[in-house]
C-alpha cells in the first residue's frame, strides 16, 4: 500500500535543547527547502515566538527523503514547547507513529524532557532519542546516552550524537526515522476518521485545519462533519504542507496535511475532533479529545474608555488563532467596561498580552491573574467564580474549594532544601522525591495552583541559580481557609485590586501592597489612604500626603528643551493613568501587585 513510505513524526525537547534547529537542519538535507529560502528556525514563523525560543503553534511540514534507493515522506510535526499547552501536544503526538527525542549533551535530562516523553509514550509512540550539542565543550554525550539509554531501554551506543548545529550526524537522524518509525496503518475502506491537530484562521480562506487521516479518503467536494461539534462543511481544497500548502486531489490514510472549507465559525473546530465523512460517518469519534478549559483568570480593561470596541475587535481576532483563549465582558467600577479573560496558564497570559499591545496597538490594564473558585453556598448549591469581585457575602457561603496542581520539580541535589523550603513557604503539601541521576532529583508536591502562579517560577529558578525545572498538571480542589481581602483607596473599595487568598497570607499580602502602592501612586492635591481589608476590617493602611507636583521647579535657567522634555514626560505618563474615584492611578499599580504574592 501506499503508505508504507510514510513516516509522522514529531520532536520532542526541554526548551532550548535544539528542537527547532533539528528542525532547519532536516528541512534543509531533505531539500525541502533551498538553502536561500531559508530562514533560520523557520517553524517559529510568528516574531514573539522567535523572540521568546518557544513554538507556540504547531504546524506540519512534509519532507522527502530518500534511502537505499526508496523514497520516503517524512512528515514533521511541530509540537508547542511548554506545560500551559499540554493538550496541544497530546493532540499533535496523536497525530504521529514516533517521536524524536532530543536531550542536549552538555545538559542532560531535564523537566521537560521527562514530561514530554511520558506524552509521548502515553500515545504508544517508538521514540529515538538523540543526543544534540556535542559540539559543546561541556558536553558528556556518554554520560548521557547512558542516562538516557537506562530511561528508554535504548541501547547507549545506537544513540546519535548530532550538533544540530553543524549538521554533523543529522543523517543518522533521518535514517533512524526511516527504519524505526513504523508506517502508518489504516483502512483505506473505513468511513473517515481525520483528526485535527492544530487549526489556523486565514481571513480569505477561513479556519485552515491541520489533520492526520487515521482511516478512509479525504477529498475536495465531501461534505465533512466534526463529530465533537456537530458542524457540517464542504471540502473546498486538501493538500499537503512543505512550504507552503500543495494542493492534492485527495489524502489517504497515513497522510498528514490540510483542509480547506470555507469554515468561518470558530467554535465548529476543536483540536482533538475528528473529521467524518457526513454522508457515510464513522461510528466513533477517535479517543482523546478534550475540551481545554482556561487555568487561569484576569480583568483585561482598555485604558483609554474609546479603545473598548477596538479591545473587543482584537480578541475577537486573536481568538480566531487561539481556541484555547476566551472572554466575556465585564464591568468594573473602577477600570470601567473591559473582559474577564481565561488563559491556560501564566505563559499564555503573557502571550496574549503582548499580542494586543504589538499586533494590535491596544493600550490595556489588567487585572491580578486568579484561579477559579469554587464556592459551597448554606443553601448547599456550588457557584464557581472567576473574579474575586463576584464571592458572595461571606454570610451567605460555608466554604470555598480552590484548584490544587500536582507539580514536579526537577532540580540539581544541592537545591532539594530551597525547592522544599519553597514548597511549604507555597502551601505544598510534599508528596515524593525520586532520583534521576547520581546529581539530579524530582520532588513532587501537591500545589495550590494560586501560589505557583505568582512568582513561585521565577523564585524556583533564582534559588537553583537557574537549574531547576517545574512542571504541573492540574489535579483537584480543596477546601482551605479563604478570604477576600479588598484594597480600598480613600475608603473606597477598588474592585480590581481585590484579591482571593489564604487567611494566614493575608496580612502579609496586604501590608506589602499597601507599602507598594504607596510608591506607586503619586502626590496628589489631598491625602491618599490606602488600606487592606477583609469584610469590612481594616487589616493594613499606608498614606500618600498630599504634595504639589511642579516638575519645572526642578529646572533653572532656561534650558527650554529640558523643560519641554519634562512637560512630554509628564504628559505621557498621564495617559497611563487611571482616575479611580478621585485618585489617580497609575497602570504600573496594577502590574506591580503582581509581582506581589
Ligand atoms: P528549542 O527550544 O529546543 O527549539 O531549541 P533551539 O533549536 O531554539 O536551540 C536553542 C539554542 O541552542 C539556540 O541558540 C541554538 O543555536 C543552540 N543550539 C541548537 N543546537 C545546537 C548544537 O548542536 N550545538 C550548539 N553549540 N548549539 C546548538
Ligand atoms: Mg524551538
Amino acid at each position: 500500500p501506499q503508505n508504507n513510505n510514510i513516516r509522522n513524526f514529531s520532536i520532542i525537547a526541554h526548551i532550548d535543547h535544539g528542537k527547532s534547529t533539528l528542525a532547519d537542519r532536516m528541512i534543509e538535507l531533505t531539500k525541502t527547502v533551498s538553502k536561500n529560502e531559508m530562514m533560520n528556525q523557520l517553524l517559529d514563523d510568528m516574531d514573539l515566538e522567535r523572540e521568546r525560543g518557544i513554538t507556540i503553534k504547531a504546524h506540519a511540514i512534509r519532507m522527502v527523503y530518500e534511502k537505499d534507493g526508496e523514497e520516503y515522506i517524512l512528515n514533521m510535526i511541530d509540537t508547542p514547547g511548554h506545560v500551559d499547552f499540554t493538550y496541544e501536544v497530546s493532540r499533535s503526538l496523536a497525530a504521529c507513529e514516533g517521536a524524536i527525542l532530543v536531550v542536549d549533551a552538555s545538559q542532560g535530562i531535564e523537566a521537560q524532557t521527562l514530561s514530554n516523553l511520558y506524552l509521548a509514550i502515553e500515545n504508544d509512540l517508538t521514540i529515538i532519542p538523540v543526543l544534540n550539542k556535542v559540539d559543546l565543550p561541556g558536553a558528556q554525550p556518554d554520560h548521557v546516552a547512558q542516562l538516557v539509554g537506562d530511561l528508554l531501554g535504548y541501547d547507549p551506543d545506537k544513540i546519535p550524537r548530532i550538533s544540530a548545529k553543524t549538521g554533523l550526524n543529522v543523517e543518522q537522524v533521518l535514517d533512524k526515522i526511516v527504519d524505526e518509525i513504523p508506517a502508518p496503518k489504516g483502512d483505506s475502506g473505513k468511513p473517515l476518521k481525520a483528526l485535527i491537530f492544530d487549526s489556523v484562521y486565514d481571513s480569505y480562506r477561513g479556519v485552515i485545519n491541520y489533520i492526520r487521516i487515521v482511516e478512509g479518503t479525504l477529498k475536495a467536494g465531501m461534505k465533512i462533519r466534526m463529530m465533537k461539534t456537530g458542524g457540517e462543511y464542504v471540502v473546498t481544497e486538501v493538500g499537503t504542507f512543505s512550504m507552503r500548502r500543495d494542493p492534492r486531489p485527495e489524502l489517504t490514510e497515513g497522510m498528514v496535511g490540510y483542509v480547506l472549507a470555507n469554515v468561518k465559525t470558530i467554535s465548529d473546530v476543536k483540536i482533538g475532533d475528528t473529521l467524518t465523512d457526513a454522508a457515510n460517518p464513522a461510528e466513533e469519534p477517535l479517543p482523546g479529545y478534550k475540551d481545554v478549559l482556561p487555568m487561569i483568570y484576569s480583568g483585561i480593561y482598555p485604558i483609554d474608555p474609546e479603545d473598548y470596541k477596538d479591545l473587543r475587535e482584537a480578541l475577537e481576532k486573536l481568538r480566531l488563532n487561539d481556541s484555547a483563549l476566551c472572554w466575556e465582558p465585564e464591568t468594573s467600577e473602577a477600570l470601567g467596561f473591559g473582559f474577564r479573560t481565561g488563559f491556560l496558564g501564566l505563559l499564555h497570559m503573557e502571550i496574549v498580552q503582548e499580542r494586543l499591545d504589538r499586533e494590535f496597538n491596544v493600550d490595556i490594564i489588567t487585572t491580578v491573574p486568579n484561579v477559579e473558585y469554587h464556592v459551597y453556598m448554606s443553601d448547599g448549591s456550588m457557584v464557581k467564580i472567576e473574579s474575586p469581585s463576584k464571592l458572595p457575602d461571606a454570610s451567605r457561603y460555608d466554604y470555598i474549594e480552590e484548584p490544587y496542581v500536582k507539580a514536579q520539580i526537577f532540580t540539581p541535589k544541592e537545591y532539594v532544601g530551597a525547592m522544599m523550603t519553597l514548597c511549604e513557604e507555597k502551601r505544598g503539601t510534599f508528596e515524593t522525591m525520586e532520583y534521576i541521576d547520581e546529581t539530579k532529583v524530582i520532588l513532587k508536591y501537591d500545589l495550590p495552583l494560586a501560589e505557583i502562579m505568582f512568582d513561585f517560577y521565577d523564585r524556583l529558578k533564582s534559588l537553583s541559580r537557574g537549574y531547576a525545572g517545574l512542571d504541573y498538571t492540574p489535579s483537584e480542589y480543596k477546601r482551605n481557609n479563604l478570604v477576600k481581602l479588598d484594597i480600598l483607596l480613600n475608603g473606597d473599595p477598588v474592585d480590581a485590586f481585590s484579591v482571593i487568598i489564604h487567611r494566614d497570607k493575608a496580612n502579609t499580602y496586604a501590608n506589602a501592597i499597601c507599602v507598594k502602592l504607596k510608591d506607586l501612586i503619586p502626590r496628589q492635591q489631598f491625602d491618599v489612604a490606602i488600606q487592606g481589608a477583609i469584610g469590612g476590617k481594616i487589616i493594613s493602611r499606608s498614606t500618600v500626603k498630599a504634595v504639589r507636583k511642579d516638575v519645572l521647579a526642578k529646572c533653572y535657567g532656561g534650558d527650554i528643551t529640558r523643560k519641554r522634555k519634562l512637560l512630554e514626560k509628564q504628559k505621557e505618563g498621564k495617559k497611563r493613568m487611571k482616575s479611580i474615584g478621585s485618585v489617580e492611578v497609575p497602570q504600573k499599580a496594577f502590574l506591580a501587585v503582581l509581582s506581589l504574592s
